[in-house]
């Protein structure tokens, strides 16, 4: 796994492309959820379960078709939220900014907003104002690369035992990660 680096910026690495997009899933954080997969990721963390999204032009170009589909998705009345994955949402923060910027103008926070990340919220909340921006729109962020050696399976939502599952509303106001309590629990 390598550590993120200071010139990991999206606008030097993304090429906004996306390895796939799910409406109405179930597994992608609480409730049915639009599950968007950005392409491109540089933690490179050992038994990653999605290795062929490493590349930043896995997939196809983000477009806005796909986004009108998104919030046509994200406006049924089933549906809790959207959720981030990768690749790594912020190293992708142009399509990430793009979409989430439109779900809070057009449906405000009737949705929520999930993100997985291999940043922890502290480096989040160091990095560049993109970053920055993407992380004030969550709700949730599952933070933290995957380690192979604290692998849990039985976890919710996250894979390894390093992960957190944080209400990122709250630990903006704290200044410090706070866990989602009915998720996870920080020693
Ligand atoms: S941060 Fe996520 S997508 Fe990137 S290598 Fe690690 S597990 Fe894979």
């Amino acid at each position: 796994m390598r550590e993120p680096q200071p010139d990991w910026l999206s606008s030097r690495l993304s090429k906004d492309f996306v390895a796939d997009y799910k409406p109405f899933v179930f597994v992608d954080g609480e409730g049915v959820r639009c599950s968007l997969y950005v392409s491109g990721c540089l933690f490179a963390c050992e038994g990653c379960f999605n290795e062929a999204a490493w590349s930043f032009r896995y997939g196809t170009p983000y477009t806005g078709a796909l986004e009108d589909r998104i919030l046509t998705d994200l406006a049924h009345e089933s549906v809790q939220g959207l959720s981030l994955l990768g690749g790594e949402p912020f190293l992708n923060t142009g399509v990430c900014l793009q979409v989430t910027r439109r779900l809070r103008a057009e449906l405000g926070h009737a949705r929520d907003v999930w993100a997985w990340s291999g940043y922890t919220f502290e480096e989040l909340l160091a990095a560049s104002a993109d970053k920055v921006e993407l992380l004030g729109m969550l709700d949730v962020l599952v933070d933290g690369p995957f380690t192979l050696a604290e692998r849990d399976l039985t976890l919710p939502f996250r894979g390894s035992r390093n992960q957190r599952v944080l209400d990122v509303p709250a630990s903006l106001r704290a200044g410090r990660a706070v866990a989602l309590s009915r998720l996870c629990r920080l020693d």
